[in-house]
């Protein structure tokens, strides 16, 4: 969330001006104004999906394209050891048994990595496209066909991003992204599904609004096929993500000329090297992410980066939400109430589980969020206070 004014507050206050705040129905309050579906259209024609589906957030999503796609109760499904932790949870909560397989220096599952972690049970493959960039897509494909494995993308960071031409979230079953607070568009709280799958999007429509086939004119008579819950989003958080999916272009341009700097700049410093991208071009630079050589020296380089008052540089290592390190709530399978993995077991011992080369990358690996507002002054500025930390330990 970086650039928020008069195109947000004019779509809010079209809903506000009405009072139709329910996405559904109520043609007589709103004035022919559609703010979740005008949504929905824009990701489409964003991102070239099929159908996408807007819910209440990126977890919610992940929620929905799970239960769709067929991936609940006692169903293994390969997870990365780096991502926000939200996934991780989603197939808790959903029944599955998270397996945790290796990451590479795409900062994503690498295809190595999954079919390591595979047993004859595993279902699916929740991969995360991690810090704005897409995974080795074309080698996890493969592996999941090998497997019959199916292969769900949470694309929670990674809006804006492109393989090969074709937005992440469409390489798999389907794809879901965050439109958190913190995310490069935002609804405040939201979130979306894509598919080219239309049976799988009739499935996720109905399951995010309490089976609701949407339908005919009377909501109350809809039929209804699935169980389903409420991940409805509101009109006014879709009315904001609508301003902020238009924005998007523009963020993008700008988020890759900083980041094209910062890199040119980074270069200059021998020893350190850049996460591996699998799409040069398909990036949406809202990271800037690099390794240095080692452990200690990266605990170092921290260090003066805080000495030096150097802000925006984050050591995911030791980041409570998204490293395994951190997370002995999940080791510990600690929630109040009975899950799938309580009576199933966990299809690995999380306390003793090793993961050397997602242990080591992480362990050295340093993240720069990129600015979109940052003026040529600024992003020089920045570099320059950057680069002379780091010289001091390198
Ligand atoms: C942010 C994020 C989520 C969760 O999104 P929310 O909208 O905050 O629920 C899920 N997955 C990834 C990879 C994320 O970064």
């Amino acid at each position: 969330m970086e650039v928020f004014g008069a195109e947000e507050r004019k779509e809010a206050l079209d809903v506000l001006e009405t009072g139709a705040l329910f996405r559904y129905g109520h043609e007589d309050l709103r004035k022919g104004m559609w703010k979740s579906k005008e949504f929905e259209e824009e990701v489409c024609k964003f991102t070239g999906a099929g159908y996408a589906h807007a819910v209440t957030s990126g977890s919610t999503a992940v929620a929905t394209m799970m239960a769709a796609a067929g991936v609940g109760h006692g169903d293994e499904v390969v997870v990365p050891p780096f991502t926000f932790v939200a996934p991780v949870e989603g197939v808790f909560l959903g029944g599955a048994l998270p397996l945790f397989g290796e990451i590479d220096e795409t900062l994503c599952l690498s295809p190595e990595g999954i079919e390591k972690a595979i047993t004859p049970n595993t279902k699916a493959v929740l991969l995360v496209h991690m810090c704005g960039a897409a995974a080795d897509l074309e080698g996890i494909l493969k592996v999941c066909r090998k497997h019959g494995l199916i292969l769900l993308e949470d694309c929670g960071q990674a809006m804006g991003a492109f393989y090969r031409g074709k937005s992440v979230g469409l390489y798999g079953k389907a794809g879901s992204f965050s439109f958190d607070y913190f995310k490069i568009v935002t609804c405040g709280e939201g979130g979306i599904v894509i598919t080219d799958d239309r049976s799988l999007y009739h499935k996720m429509d109905q399951i995010s609004d309490h089976g609701h086939t949407h339908t005919g004119n009377n909501r109350g008579m809809e039929n209804h096929h699935l169980i389903g819950f409420n991940y409805r989003i509101s009109e006014l958080s879709a009315a904001i993500g609508l301003a902020q999916m238009r924005k998007l272009p523009g963020i993008l341009e700008d988020n890759k000329k900083n980041k094209n700097y910062l890199k040119e700049r980074l270069k200059e410093i021998q020893d350190l090297q850049f996460r591996k991208l699998t799409d040069e071009d398909g990036d949406s630079a809202t990271f800037l992410n690099f390794f240095l050589p080692s452990k200690p020296i990266a605990e170092k380089v921290f260090d003066q980066l805080k000495k030096d008052g150097v802000g925006g540089v984050t050591y995911w290592y030791t980041n409570m939400y998204h490293f395994i390190n951190q997370w002995d709530h999940i080791k510990n399978l600690s929630y109040p109430a009975p899950l799938s993995i309580h009576a199933l077991g966990a299809p690995q011992d999380y306390h003793q589980i090793e993961l050397p080369r997602s242990e080591d990358l992480m362990s050295r690996m340093g993240s720069i969020g990129i600015r979109c507002t940052w003026t040529e002054n600024e992003t020089e500025q920045f570099a320059d206070k950057l680069v002379g930390a780091i010289r001091k330990v390198l």
